[in-house]
């Protein structure tokens, strides 16, 4: 404190004046759109990769990317830069190295990979089972296949914000941990959700409309929710 007495004594108008403009400079502007935080979804599947058979005549692929439809405008109108692995029905499919790859180029705030099952009840959210790995130096070289180790904890903490907010939704949740690719291999704080129906007799299945917007809805509010944690200019009281 002595040191800010000594100091503010040998203050003039023109250094008060320097000092306010100083401050003014250091306000931080809103980030401009091409630093927006990315968030990669992942409908997984696709071309030739129809995945399960969800309803009567309706493959995992078609439902994994009608959800992302969903969740990317939603996701949109609350900051964030969102992008997908695939908009369509891609021939070759990407395979999951390709799609990890694509994700890691982006250096993304999180990523959200999109299942649907056909049998189950409510969403299932699975965090990658490799063990949480120690600060690794900035020299040294991540494996491919444990790339996410260094993510598990910031994984765990975006699952549990998913989990409370799908519970809010009356949305049965579950969660586990799992290998599986691409979320091993995705340099950032990953999850993967499997939408199945949302009664246990069947009605709602993962096809409905409305139960998917309700899904949506709740992993957008939990997003936001999360990334204020980290990024409070996003907005996490609202
Ligand atoms: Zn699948």
């Amino acid at each position: 404190m002595r040191w800010t007495k000594v100091a503010a004594a040998g203050i003039t108008s023109a250094s008060i004046w320097a000092i306010t403009a100083q401050v003014a400079v250091q306000t931080p502007a809103p980030a401009p759109p091409h630093l927006r935080a990315v968030i990669f979804l992942d409908p997984a599947h696709g071309g030739a990769d129809g995945g399960a058979k969800v309803g009567d005549s309706v493959l995992e692929k078609a439902v994994t990317l009608e959800l992302a439809n969903r969740i990317r405008p939603l996701l949109s109108a609350r900051g964030f830069d969102v992008r997908m692995t695939r908009e369509g029905d891609p021939t070759p499919t990407p395979t999951t190295d390709q799609r990890a790859g694509l994700q890691n180029q982006a250096h993304p705030a999180a990523c959200i990979i999109l299942h649907s099952a056909p049998t189950g009840t409510g969403v299932h959210i699975y965090t990658s089972a490799l063990p949480e790995a120690t600060i690794i130096p900035a020299t040294s070289i991540v494996p491919w296949d444990e790339a996410q180790s260094t993510y598990i904890a910031s994984s765990l903490r975006l699952s549990s914000e998913i989990s409370t907010a799908f519970s809010r939704s009356q949305i049965p949740v579950s969660s586990g941990r799992t290998w599986m690719p691409p979320l091993d291999n995705l340099l950032c704080p990953a999850i993967a959700i499997e939408i199945a129906s949302l009664n246990a007799d069947g009605s709602k299945p993962p096809t409905d409309a409305g139960y998917q917007q309700r899904v949506a809805e709740a992993i957008a509010g939990a997003v936001l929710f999360w990334h204020g944690k980290i990024d409070p200019t996003m907005g996490a009281a609202q």
